[in-house]
């Protein structure tokens, strides 16, 4: 495991007041370049430039970028910077996954501004998990960030910036990568919070990302993973038309209420029958069912057999997760032998049922772990 401090080149501290590009649809950068006095014929063309210099050459400094006037150029840096949050720390593991602790700007004073984005390659693709609030506030109880009180939502250049960091930190940008093999091929809004509570920020985010001139994330590789805030479900699907996953984990309300306690708000019944209406499935597109396995919880043969009967209307991936423990947590993971029968049964029902392999388990990184360093160290003491 490889644990590396980070200089980098410009901090949010530098640029609090500054917009970031990167966090602007191109219609709104077509409007500060209209403020700029740019000629209306002209602004398609500039705004397709920055947005170009931006998304795809990967730039962090405006002066980078070899097109574009310079008088332009100096006029824009007055309110906006191509610069990123600043990296902490970056921790590697032994199986390749890499961590990155990410430094936000701070706001009401808060001490705790710090989010983890987890990288994770696979053979023939890359995987990047991107958190969408400072902590959490719905505590799952089987969850590490659960634990961590919320600080706040993230704004929607916050989530960007996690994907352009990573870019830089991995090389990946389509100007050194002229056939275009990328490293990050999926991103899945996975980490730290609940994307739904943070609803408009998380949508302007993945419109950006999956813009096609810009990073051209297609919709059917960026995923949406939610607890199950039932109101904003069919949202996702019409407004932001990426895949949908939700951190099921139990097929009863009784058990669902200790290991996810928004389904006390929002049961299954509801929470079903809104995945049952998720405008996507309509177009072939699976829901993935996130189903965390803990021993003499929710492991039994009738909780598989539970979970197909709530699951049958719905086109469906389960996906099997081996519980990762952390420091504190009260349960423990299943037996390998329990969660292959289990996935046996999903499997003779239909169901695609993978059971997950961990990744990143030495530097905290697997799915439930993540929570900031600094409330880890503060914890210690
Ligand atoms: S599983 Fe997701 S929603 Fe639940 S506490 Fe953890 S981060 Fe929050």
């Amino acid at each position: 495991m490889l644990d590396t401090s980070i200089e980098s080149p410009s901090t949010n501290q530098d640029n609090q007041n500054l917009k970031k590009i990167y966090g602007q649809l191109q219609s709104e950068i077509s409007e500060a370049l209209e403020k700029c006095q740019v000629p209306s014929k002209q602004n398609s063309m500039r705004t397709k430039q920055l947005w170009n210099w931006t998304f795809l050459g990967g730039v962090t400094e405006l002066s980078e970028i070899k097109n574009m006037p310079k008088e332009l150029l100096n006029q824009l840096s007055k309110n906006y910077t191509l610069s990123r949050n600043s990296i902490a720390n970056e921790q590697k593991s032994n199986d390749g996954t890499i961590k990155w602790l990410v430094d936000l700007a701070s706001k009401n004073n808060s001490t705790n501004n710090q989010i983890e984005t987890v990288f994770i390659p696979e053979e023939n693709r890359g995987t990047l998990c991107i958190s969408s609030q400072i902590g959490c506030t719905l505590n799952c109880s089987f969850c590490h960030t659960g634990t961590q009180r919320l600080v706040r939502n993230l704004t929607s250049d916050e989530i960007v910036s996690q994907l352009l960091i990573a870019k830089d930190r991995l090389d990946d940008w389509h100007k050194n990568n002229p056939n275009n093999v990328r490293k990050i091929t999926n991103v899945v809004m996975m980490g730290m919070g609940e994307p739904l509570y943070n609803f408009e920020a998380v949508k302007k985010a993945l419109l950006i990302i999956t813009d096609c001139d810009g990073i051209a994330l297609s919709k059917r590789r960026v995923t949406l993973s939610t607890s199950g805030i039932v109101p904003y479900i069919e949202r996702v699907g019409n407004e932001i038309g990426v895949s949908l996953a939700v951190s099921l984990h139990a097929a009863k309300d009784e058990i669902r209420d200790i290991l996810v306690p928004i389904n006390k708000k929002y049961p299954l019944k509801e929470l079903i029958k809104a995945c049952e209406n998720y405008p996507k499935i309509k177009n072939s597109s699976k829901i993935t069912f996130e189903y965390v396995m803990l021993k003499d919880v929710n492991d039994s043969l009738q909780d598989a057999k539970d979970l197909i009967k709530i699951l049958s209307n719905i086109p469906s991936k389960i996906n099997l997760i081996p519980f990762n423990p952390w420091p504190g947590s009260n349960y423990i993971c299943s037996d390998m032998k329990r969660i292959r029968e289990f996935a046996k049964v999903l499997l003779d029902a239909g169901f695609s049922s993978p059971i997950r392999k961990p990744r990143g388990q030495d530097i905290l990184a697997a799915c439930g772990q993540l929570r900031s360093e600094t409330i880890r160290l503060k914890s210690k003491k």
